[in-house]
This record gives C-alpha cells, structure tokens and sequence, in this order.
C-alpha cells in the first residue's frame, strides 16, 4: 500500500494529485477482502487499470486508488472462447489470441491499456469494439460475484453501464477459429494506420472527445481553429486535433480549462456539445482534502 501516492505516475496524461492510498491487489480474493474492508469502513474509492483513459484533477483523489495490474489470469477455454482478468493488458491479450489463432480482438492490438479499462468504456477501433465479442461479463457489486452474458448489458459507443462501485473481474470473449497469417496481417495494417493517423509525440489520453454522431471530433475542433491550441503545458496536438497533449509541466487544470474552451467553441459554431471521452476523476485543488463523499466510478 503507497500513501500520498501521485497519480501522475499512473496516468497516461502524466497530470493531477495524490491518491490518499495506492493500492494493486494480489489477486481476485485479494481484492474482495479488499471490498469488504472498504465498505465497512464506507470508504471512497476508484479502480484504474493502465490508466490511458483518465484526467485526474490537481487535488487528487480523496480514498483508496485501487489498481488491478496483477489480475494476470488468461487462460483459453473450450469452443474458441478465452477468460481473462481485467489487469491483463490489451496487447497480451492479443497476443495470446493470435497464438491460438482466434480471431476477433485484432482491432485491441494498438488500443493502449487493460482489458478492464477496455471494457469499462467499451473501446473500440476499425469499426469494432471490444463489448461486441463478449460472452459473458464478471463483476464484484456490493460484496458479491456477478456474471452477465453480453445481452444483458446496457452498452454501446464508448459506454458501458455499470453500477456505482462495480468492478469488472474477468470476461469471457467468444471468437472464431482465425488464420494466423490472415490475423498477423490484419493485427500489421491496424498498427501501420495508426502510427500514419496518430503521430503524436507527447503524453496523451488518445482522443479527448466522442465522436457525435454523424461527425467526427477532430474534424469539428480543427473547422474550429483550435489546432495547435495551447493553455499553460496543455495543447491541441497539431498532428490530431481530438488529441489533447501534455507539452511539460501542464496541470490538470490546463486540461480541464483547454477542454471547456473547446466545448465552447465548437457549441459556438456548430450547436453541437462535444461530450469527453476521457474520464475525468477526483477533487480540484482547493477541494483535495477532507471530501470523503463516494465518488466511485
Ligand atoms: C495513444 C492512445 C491511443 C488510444 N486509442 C484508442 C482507441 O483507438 N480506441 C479507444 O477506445 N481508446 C483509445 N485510447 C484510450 C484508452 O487506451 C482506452 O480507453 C483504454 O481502454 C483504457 O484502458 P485503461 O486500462 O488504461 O483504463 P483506465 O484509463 O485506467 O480507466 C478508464 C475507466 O475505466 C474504469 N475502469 C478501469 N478498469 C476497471 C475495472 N476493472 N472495473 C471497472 N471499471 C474500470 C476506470 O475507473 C475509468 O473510469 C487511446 C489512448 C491512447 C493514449
């Protein structure tokens, strides 16, 4: 367990306070002695997995930090189905796959991150997403182990409904007898598009935005001139304008100010609300200590 430990350490962003307390369960029973112990205690607290995905305001995070890295449990299971723990990351996930050849989670190959992250928010490349070929969802909720099959989640772009505190454990992928050589190709042509698409040198969280529906984010922040934008050590990447970057000693608050500008700007000119995809946790500066509200995610 880590104390005061800063969370831009853990971020992709590489911004925002301290969690009052860091800590990486062992393993899934780890974790729900874990729970038990935080719910007793009625304790805040939010689950990260590689962190690619979240802002983190310049207060921190008031409460437990609870990361999953050692959740590494990946196993191939019968009728080219694979379970895997929320810790594993994306790449050994596909990795794995393509050693079996099972095919489907090619698309994750370039998505950086865990699997629970993935699914927490539904990511997604080249059309797919990761929910898409999901068979069956397990969650720690409120002390007990839950299992869903993919039809019984609320999901869809970039959203997944969990309840407040759910966490996910594992998930069972169904797939499809693949060709490696074909998935090798496939897993090469998304890796190549994107080093052409993404050309971003400095920290980022991918895109800032959803795309609305029927437009692209980064097409309405550019018609928008705010390419290139910069306030204080945040900025408009100029090689992607839905990429938000990091350009040195930026604060969270940099981020969270180049974002509403955004917001405002884009409204301004197109009527359209641009909604984040980054999650965006914690207290600001002059709130970080002394707010025990839960705040789980
Ligand atoms: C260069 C770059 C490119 C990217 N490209 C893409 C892309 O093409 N498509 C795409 O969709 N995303 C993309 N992303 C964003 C990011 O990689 C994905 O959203 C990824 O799935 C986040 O996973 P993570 O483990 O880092 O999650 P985190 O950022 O740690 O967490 C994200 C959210 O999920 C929650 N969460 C994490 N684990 C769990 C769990 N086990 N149970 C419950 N909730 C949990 C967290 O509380 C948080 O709300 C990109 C990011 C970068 C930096």
């Amino acid at each position: 367990m880590l104390l005061d430990e800063p969370l831009s350490q853990h971020t992709s962003l590489k911004v925002g306070g301290t969690a009052d307390c860091f800590v990486t369960p062992a393993d899934v029973d780890d974790l729900q002695l874990l729970m038990a112990l935080l719910d007793q205690n009625g304790a805040s607290y939010l689950v990260i997995g590689g962190g690619y995905n979240l802002l983190v305001r310049d207060g921190g995070f008031c409460g437990v930090v609870i990361s999953l890295r050692r959740l590494q449990r990946l196993e191939e299971l019968s009728g080219s189905r694979v379970r895997v723990e929320a810790g594993v990351s994306n790449g050994a996930l596909v990795r794995f796959t393509e050693e079996k050849s099972l095919a489907g989670l090619e698309f994750l190959c370039g998505i950086p991150g865990t699997v629970g992250g993935a699914l927490a928010v539904n990511a997604g490349a080249h059309g797919e997403a990761v929910l898409e070929k999901v068979e069956t969802l397990t969650t720690l909720k409120d002390g007990g182990v839950t299992v869903r099959r993919r039809e019984e989640l609320n999901f869809g772009y970039r959203h997944l409904t969990l309840a407040p505190g759910e966490i996910i454990l594992t998930a069972d992928f169904l797939l499809a007898a693949g060709d490696r050589r074909e998935m090798e190709g496939r897993i090469e042509a998304f890796l190549a598009h994107r080093h052409s698409a993404q050309r971003v040198r400095y920290p980022n969280a991918g895109s800032f935005f959803k795309n609305p529906p029927g437009k692209q984010a980064w097409r309405l922040i550019d018609e928008a001139g705010l390419r290139g934008y910069r306030i204080g050590g945040a900025q408009v990447a100029e090689a992607h304008a839905n990429f938000l970057v990091n350009r040195g000693r930026a604060t969270a608050g940099d981020f969270i100010e180049l974002a509403g500008l955004i917001k405002a700007k884009v409204r301004e000119r197109t009527g359209i609300t641009l909604e984040e995809e980054v999650r965006i946790v914690g207290e600001d500066r002059d709130q970080g200590s002394g707010n025990r509200d839960r705040q789980n995610q």
